[in-house]
């Protein structure tokens, strides 16, 4: 048995994404709201508390409570919130709880708790899920569901938790703006192809994917940043022009960011990075001929690279308010680009490397990077002193074949340049065996498209 603890905003469509599980599996759908409702009916110690709160004014006619005055007393005042909220978890959680105990001859058990985390009920759960929508959608399903006007349902909003808390706690996200995909993305979770783990959370966004580092949405008033899936595609923008711009118009559209700002370089291995200023921004500028990083501290400027199967490395100094975006692939690796990257953050913006933040985005990892005797021989050379280069070259299984670990090596630079241990966050995942989602070279040659990595501050 599993059980999975559903929650999201309100008009997120939870109950849709619960009922679709259900239908997959041997399933016993528990709704926390449906439970809250027979409970608090007259007679039950649940309704004797509520009224003692709240008084006798949230009474109808029958003495039943008026879930709707207290809806909006509730939605309208933090500390009334506060005060129901735990006289719920104080009666339902114990309810659920024996709810799940009945039922342990399922496959499943869904708990779907606008409170998952609120309630502890998360603690119960094998895995948890978090329904998202737009807000305008949500606000529209709300008024159409419960009968009240906007403002109201804005306010109900707003005293809830936004998109961005589910994408940092939840497991998995559910994107339910329009009731399509939900099928392809739950079935996704289910058969372990959605790409969440601790540091990334995959989402989906009309019809196409993307990553968002956990880390990095803890700063949403600041900036915005994604890493693209597949179908993305930012490769061959001489050729393929219109696919690389679209691809972007999707990017910004889910960042709510205006693509005119896009600053994206023409990449060619270098530890050449660049700081954005006032340049006139664009795609393949020559004036960003050969640069393989971008660094800014100004608002609005897009900054973007190409990947597939190299590092990407996103900073952020969250005291100077400082972005940057690295290309860090196995040549830029051995010219420590990263460490050219942080010279110049601590020169210019006088970063100190203890507030700096390191992403290391989706790459090839050691699992499939394999090199000849001569480029072994390269990061031999360069890293022999290292105490971590048993870690950094393993001999393969086949003969005159290594594996390189370019992401542990990112790490020795990093804390060689006094990035501290917790601030280099990694994704663990690799493109290579993940080539359903992501681009790889390694895995489709010459022909692989490219991952596009963008950050933004705002
Ligand atoms: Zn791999």
């Amino acid at each position: 048995m599993k059980i999975i603890g559903i929650t999201g905003m309100s008009g997120a469509g939870k109950t849709t994404v619960s009922e679709q599980i259900s239908k997959s599996k041997n399933a016993k759908q528990i709704n926390a709201d449906k439970i809250a409702k027979e409970l608090i009916k007259k007679g039950s110690k649940y309704y004797d508390e509520i009224v003692e709160e709240f008084g006798k004014e949230i009474l109808q006619e029958d003495y039943e409570v008026n879930r709707k005055k207290l809806a909006n007393i509730v939605f309208t005042d933090k500390d009334s919130k506060e005060k129901l909220d735990r006289l719920t978890y104080k009666h339902v959680v114990p309810k659920i709880k024996e709810e799940v105990e009945k039922n342990t001859d399922c496959d499943l058990i869904i708990i779907d708790a606008p409170l998952l985390f609120e309630s502890g009920l998360n603690e119960i759960c094998d895995i948890t899920i978090g329904v998202i929508a737009e807000k305008k959608t949500c606000i529209d399903r709300i008024v159409k569901r419960d009968g009240i006007n906007q403002d109201l349902a804005c306010n109900r909003l707003d005293s809830q938790h936004n998109s961005n808390f589910f994408k940092m706690q939840c497991d998995y996200c559910v994107y339910n703006q329009n009731n399509s995909n939900i099928q392809a993305q739950i079935s996704d979770i289910l058969e372990g192809k959605n790409l969440s783990n601790k540091n990334v959370i995959h989402v989906y966004h009309e019809g196409f994917e993307y990553l968002q580092f956990r880390k990095l949405l803890e700063y949403q008033d600041k900036l915005k940043h994604c890493y693209t899936l597949k179908p993305l595609d930012v490769s061959n923008f001489e050729l393929e022009r219109d696919k690389v711009i679209n691809s972007y118009k999707h990017v910004c559209n889910f960042l709510g960011l205006d693509e005119k700002n896009i600053y994206k370089p023409i990449q060619s291995h270098t530890d050449i990075v660049k700081i954005v200023e006032n340049q006139e921004p664009g795609i393949h500028k020559k004036e960003f001929q050969d640069v393989d990083g971008l660094i800014t501290d100004k608002k609005e400027k897009i900054l973007s690279l190409s990947f597939a199967d190299c590092n990407c490395l996103y900073f952020y100094d969250p005291v100077k308010n400082v972005i940057g975006n690295i290309h860090s692939g196995w040549r830029g690796t051995l010219k420590e680009i990263s460490r050219e990257a942080v010279k110049i953050l601590k020169e210019k913006y006088k970063t100190n490397p203890h507030d700096l933040i390191c992403i290391i985005a989706p790459s090839i990892r050691k699992c499939c990077f394999e090199v000849d005797e001569n480029v072994k021989n390269m990061f031999y050379d360069k890293f022999k002193n290292n105490e971590r280069i048993d870690e950094i070259i393993q001999k393969s299984k086949t003969v005159g074949k290594y594996h390189i670990d370019t992401q542990m090596i990112n790490r020795v630079i990093l804390e060689e340049e006094g990035l501290l241990l917790e601030n280099i966050i990694e994704s663990e995942i690799c493109t290579s065996c993940h080539h359903d989602k992501l681009h790889s070279y390694r895995y489709e040659g010459e022909t692989a498209g490219r991952n596009t990595s963008v950050i933004c501050l705002v």
